[in-house]
């Protein structure tokens, strides 16, 4: 006996309750030793979140799209295995804090290291769960027993194992290189982590005087002109004939009067500017190169804020720009400043704080990262990995192959500090898994340890096997790696999902098969397929942006329209390698699904009541066996079939649009406007036997409906589903059920040919009286001519669904064509009415002259403003095109109302 529900369908009255008993019951925790497991688990990780996160639509995506994954590979029977977690996202976070820390009056400085990192702790514990518990509020189906966070001791273990082996394997140096470097942050930022930004800048030329020759100098062009302090020579091409006087000799730098050499060297293109180039190897990548060639000295001349330190000049201690302004002035005092021009390049910004980041050489930590890319190539080109959309692999490939050298190594407080101790006795490094007590080469206890921590996804790279206990050999480890499968956005494609790839297939070789057997690439792999998912975009396809002030907030939009509602509109719009333009409307088109859902329920709820009343009780049925059912059973059913075969094919291929549009069709479509209005005719309850079974085959289709739908919208189908079983479900949660196979469903050719004739017919019937304007009320008989006995027959077998869908009165079937006014000719059959139209023709004079004149007022207004360029240019291309097309509609329009009035003129 199902539960009453309440009339009108409210998600926040079931969606919050559900979740609540999702965690409550720990539905979704897994046990590596479970059979199912043995069997053979899907596998995923979510992309964690920085703790510093909070839900976006990008997440909301991305959630959707594992939740269905991750519930449909349950419900097929497998062990299903998500698991979530956050990132303590480096920079990110330690922002976060210092900017707490400016608002209460004191600094990170001020507080030392320590006291720094507690806050930084006392923070993740306060909010640092802000994004989980969003996640839990969707209620997303992660095994929540397995939630980490990648400060966590295991997880940090493993980040200082996966150190030391590299180091042991030669894998990892120290060395001094031009970084990118963030003078608002303090630390080194990887080439990903820079942001290029056109900037209308200045070139400068400067003359440099030239040794000994009184009144000849040579110009160099430069944007950065403070970093000129740190010059150590110039560079020119050796074939350009214009410096090969000059060649041997020196010039002096001025400000400075620093001697530096001519260098001969390719790099400097005689195309280009003077030719000349000055060479700054401690602040520019490209002079680094040409001072190692040249074994030139390294000059630097700023220090971690970006100012002038250590030149012995007056501008030591200026901020870089400071001390631009004041050397072009200098200069210009000198005579040295020969031109600034315009000149538009594109600067490197800070990807965190936006501040222009300088290249900087310092003392970094590097990963030998060609060794690692070799196998990470290998895996993919062999087909280890798979990626959808297939054109990722190519990125992928391109950047592999072009792949430098890994700084790890960030001058930050937060994160895992590097394990690597400097020894003040003979200067030599001590790397270990331990602290140790004294240095390992020359046994002095004066060790201090490296202040650097790790680059943040040196340790989410490891979390494929980390979270498993990696470095261990946990059982963990043996069920669930590799992986089954990443589901990710495009923008962490290098940063992220290559460097699992790296680590998983270097350091994974070494842990042995579950059956003891050596392991290959193919098993050494993180995952064995990578989905990479679309952007959410606002509703005009611009991309959401604080500034332009269109981000939309999932978890606002969830609160009007409920997170069913969302989830669905999100899975609709995500067809393979298109951004979704994220639109409110389809949010409320949804919405209504559901609610279209749960009146299904109320009608079916009803009838089971009404045959209890009539001292009939419903059956299981097997719907896999269906014969000797009405046609719009047998119909119904059969779709079923083909619905959840193609749904299952789609959600194979991650056609998530596919899927959710197959699945709103049955159910809307189908069951909705067609079953339902069919079988109202069957469940009369007064004859016993043939209502029960119409009952019995509506309640099976409902109920396989239900799970079809429930990885899209797991809350209302929840909360239908124990409604119906209310008081004894057979699971404790419609999610641990079986997803419907078509092999469940009793395909049948005929009925669908058959229900598809009737629904031609009804629709052809409802257009002809409508035509003729028949009274909503007022039954017609119809007449057919078919050359097809089949056809007839499935006519004439079903009057009573004609009937009751088409108000026909009595079907008459003529063996000649049909005559008449009222014809439809349909591919198989022929259908006509009778009916005299009593038209009171001063009334539809009036009807058709007042549509005439709107329709000539609506032409006046589309044509002015077609031909009103400022609007054009201003209007959205939405606007225009829809003007356009309704403009294009309205001649035809205006001429047949036209004819029509002239026909009743004179009547
Ligand atoms: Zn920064
Ligand atoms: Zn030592």
């Amino acid at each position: 006996m199902p539960r009453e529900l309440p009339k009108a369908y409210d998600p926040t009255r079931i969606e919050d309750d559900w979740a609540e008993y999702w965690l409550r019951e720990k539905l979704f925790d897994t046990h590596s030793a479970s059979d199912e497991a043995q069997r053979g688990a899907f596998t995923m990780l979510l992309p964690p979140p920085n703790v510093t996160g909070r839900l976006h639509m990008g997440h909301m995506l991305n959630q959707t799209e594992m939740d269905i994954l991750t519930r449909w590979h349950r419900m097929s029977g497998q062990l299903a295995l998500w698991v979530p977690g956050t990132d303590h996202a480096g920079i990110a976070t330690q922002m976060m804090v210092e900017r707490q820390l400016v608002s209460e009056g004191t600094s990170r400085q001020e507080l030392g290291r320590e006291k720094f990192i507690e806050r930084v702790w006392e923070w993740k514990q306060q909010y640092g769960d802000a994004i989980l518990n969003q996640m839990k509020r969707l209620g997303v189906s992660v095994d929540w027993s397995r939630e980490y966070f990648t400060m966590d001791e295991g997880l940090s273990c493993a980040v200082r194992e996966a150190f030391v082996r590299l180091h042991e394997q030669g894998l990892i140096y120290r060395g001094a290189y031009i970084v990118n470097w963030c003078p608002r942050c303090q630390t080194a930022i990887s080439d990903l982590e820079v942001v290029h930004e056109e900037h209308a800048g200045k070139l400068f030329e400067i003359r440099y005087p030239v040794v000994g020759a009184e009144g000849e100098f040579v110009t160099i062009a430069t944007t950065r002109p403070e970093t000129m302090l740190g010059d150590v020579a110039v560079a020119v091409n050796p074939n350009d004939l214009r410096y090969k006087s000059l060649h041997g000799k020196r010039l002096r730098l001025p400000l400075v009067g620093r001697e530096i050499p001519i260098v001969l060297d390719d790099y400097a293109n005689p195309e280009f500017g003077t030719g000349a180039v000055k060479v700054t190897p401690a602040h520019d990548p490209n002079d680094f190169a040409i001072g190692q060639r040249h074994n030139l000295p390294q000059i630097s001349v700023m220090d971690d804020t970006a100012r002038i330190t250590g030149t012995g000049t007056e501008y030591d201690g200026l901020d870089r720009y400071e001390a631009r302004t004041k050397i072009l002035s200098a200069l210009e005092a000198q005579g040295l400043l020969v031109a600034v021009k315009d000149h538009s390049y594109a600067v490197g910004l800070c990807d965190r704080c936006k501040t222009i980041v300088e290249p900087r050489l310092s003392l970094q930590w590097f990963v030998k990262i060609a060794p690692l890319a070799e196998k990470a190539i290998a895996a993919v080109e062999e087909g280890h990995i798979r990626f959808s959309p297939p054109q990722y692999a190519k990125t992928y490939f391109e950047w592999m192959r072009n792949i430098h050298d890994w700084c790890i190594s960030r001058q930050l407080w937060w994160g895992h500090r590097i394990p690597a101790w400097h020894c003040s006795g003979c200067g030599e490094i001590t790397v270990a898994r331990e602290t140790p007590e004294k240095c390992a080469h020359c046994g002095s206890v004066e060790i201090a340890q490296e202040k650097d921590v790790l680059d943040t996804w040196f340790s989410s790279g490891l979390l494929p096997m980390s979270v498993f206990g990696w470095p261990e050999q946990t059982p963990d480890l043996s069920a669930f790696y590799p992986t089954s499968l990443l589901v990710t956005g495009f923008d962490i494609l290098f940063f992220w999902v290559a460097r699992m790839i790296m680590l998983g297939t270097h350091f994974m070789f070494d842990v042995s098969m579950p059956d003891g057997s050596a392991r290959t690439l193919k098993d050494a792999v993180p995952f064995r397929e990578v989905y990479i998912h679309a952007l959410v975009r606002d509703a005009d396809r611009q991309k959401m942006s604080k500034t332009k002030g269109n981000v939309i907030d999932p978890i606002d939009i969830i609160g009007r329209f409920g997170t069913d509602a969302v989830r669905f509109t999100l899975a609709a719009m995500a067809s393979p390698g298109t951004d979704i333009a994220f639109s409110e409307q389809r949010t409320e088109g949804y919405r209504a699904f559901a609610n279209k859902i749960w009146n299904a329920a109320r009608f079916l709820f009803l009838q089971i009541e009404n045959a209890k009343a009539a001292g009939i009780a419903t059956h299981t049925i097997d719907l896999a066996a269906l014969t000797d059912a009405p046609i719009e059973a047998r119909w119904i059913v059969s779709r079923l079939h083909h619905t959840a075969t193609d749904l299952n094919t789609a959600l194979s291929e991650y056609r998530f649009h596919e899927a959710a549009n197959l699945v709103y069709q049955f159910f809307w479509g189908e069951f909705c406007d067609w079953y339902l209005e069919s079988v109202k005719l069957r469940l009369r309850f007064d004859d016993g036997q043939s209502s029960s079974v119409s009952l019995d085959i509506l309640v099976g289709v409902f109920e396989g409906a239900l799970r079809l739908l429930s990885p899209f919208m797991p809350f209302i189908t929840e909360e239908l589903w124990h409604a119906l079983y209310d008081g004894g479900p057979p699971a404790k949660s419609i999610a641990l059920t079986r997803f419907p196979q078509g092999a469940d469903y009793a395909r049948d050719d005929a009925a669908e040919r058959g229900f598809v004739l009737l629904q031609d017919l009804i629709g052809a019937v409802r257009e002809l009286r409508k035509q003729a304007a028949v009274p909503e009320k007022e039954a017609l008989p119809i007449f057919i001519h078919s050359e097809s006995p089949e056809t007839l027959s499935t006519v004439t077998a079903n009057q009573d669904l004609l009937a009751k869908l088409a108000r026909v009165a009595e079907v008459r079937v003529e063996n000649a064509p049909l005559r008449g006014a009222h014809i439809r000719n349909l591919p198989a059959i022929d259908v006509s009415i009778e009916y005299e139209r009593k038209i009171d023709f001063a009334l539809e004079r009036e009807r058709l002259s007042k549509e005439l004149e709107r329709l000539t007022k609506e032409w006046d207004n589309s044509q002015r403003q077609l031909q009103n360029e400022s609007f054009l240019a201003k209007a959205p291309a939405k606007v225009v095109e829809g003007l356009k097309t309704r403009a294009a509609e309205l001649p035809g329009l205006l001429e047949k109302t036209q004819s029509a009035l002239s026909a009743v003129e004179d009547r």
